[in-house]
């Protein structure tokens, strides 16, 4: 099967259209703030994105644009304004910021209630202790909702996570966690990493290794989500994941591709944390 993250964003698109008209019966617009340093390519990628998801349920975005040079006090300053502006509902903060500026002064400046992205302390909190409050970082949100939209039930299975950074693999775990699953973290230093994937039902692979996982990781039965966006080996257009699609595809029960899998879902859960930022607000007291 193929886990196509496409499929599972026009279906969550479908659902948050009809939020968003709902919110804008009550005369809110849910809107995301877009603050960026600077011009990366890849930023530049993903604000597209953010824009194209917002732009397709309904939810309004604010560009705030810094130069590279910007100094820390010139990003509080916008920081300041996001936080203090009530028509922003939430705000994606691209990051890493670049090196004269202080990542965890900034991140912790940001309002929780707006961090739809999950990088503040109170967010990573709210995970931890699955109150539900604050967001996951996105990206790991969009393994689950890929999962949950082919109806993966996780509850009870193994399930095996390449990469433990703070964005991906150590939410997803928590997620995962969160809903029974009986969850394994592997990394750089792990031992005999494809015997312990091979025994997972569930394998998320994210190390930012270009097609570095194949046939031996992996048996029938599984399903694979491949979070990696790499270049090419082979210095071929386009990106690649984690995966050997080819090698693991024959194998598995499911995996999702690279374009077209968890990338295409991402800026959608992005979208749907910001309608729920301004469903929360005490005026509007909508649980979505
Ligand atoms: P990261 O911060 O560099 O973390 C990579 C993790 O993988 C680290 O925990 C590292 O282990 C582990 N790792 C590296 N090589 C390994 C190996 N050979 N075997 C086992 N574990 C290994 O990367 P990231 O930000 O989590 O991103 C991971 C991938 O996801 C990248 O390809 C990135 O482009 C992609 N990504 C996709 C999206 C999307 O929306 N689709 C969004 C963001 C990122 P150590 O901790 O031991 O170093």
């Amino acid at each position: 099967m193929l886990l196509n993250g496409k499929e599972a964003a026009a279906a969550l698109k479908e659902t948050m259209a009809k939020q968003v008209e709902y919110l804008k019966a009550k005369g809110v617009v849910p809107t995301l703030g877009i603050v960026r340093v600077g011009g990366k390519p890849a930023d530049l990628s993903y604000e597209k994105s953010a824009a194209k998801a917002c732009g397709d349920t309904g939810v309004a975005v604010k560009n705030y644009a810094l130069p590279e040079t910007a100094s820390q006090d010139d990003l509080l300053k916008v920081i300041k304004e996001v936080n203090e502006d009530e028509s922003v509902h939430g705000v994606l903060l691209f990051r890493p910021l670049p090196p004269h500026i202080n990542d965890n002064v900034v991140r912790r400046a940001l309002l929780p209630a707006k961090d739809v992205d999950g990088i503040t302390d109170g967010s990573m909190a709210g995970l931890y202790s699955g109150s539900g409050e604050g967001y996951a970082p996105c990206t790991a949100e969009s393994c689950i909702q890929i999962l949950d939209h082919f109806k993966i039930d996780v509850a009870g299975k193994k399930a095996v996570i390449l990469g433990r950074s703070t964005v991906i693999g150590k939410p997803a775990a928590l997620l995962l966690l969160e809903k029974n699953a009986t969850v394994t973290i592997c990394h750089s230093k792990t031992r005999n990493l494809p015997q312990t994937v091979r025994e997972a039902d569930i394998v998320i692979v994210a190390i930012g290794r270009a097609l570095s996982v194949g046939k031996e990781y992996f048996r029938a039965g599984q399903y694979v989500v491949d979070v990696g966006v790499n270049p090419k080996p082979d210095g071929g257009k386009g990106v690649c994941g984690d995966v050997k699609f080819d090698e693991a595809e024959p194998i598995v029960a499911g995996i999702s591709p690279v374009p077209g899998g968890v990338g295409s879902v991402t800026a959608c859960i992005l979208a749907s944390h910001v309608i729920r930022a301004a469903a929360k607000q005490p005026e509007n007291t909508v649980m979505f």
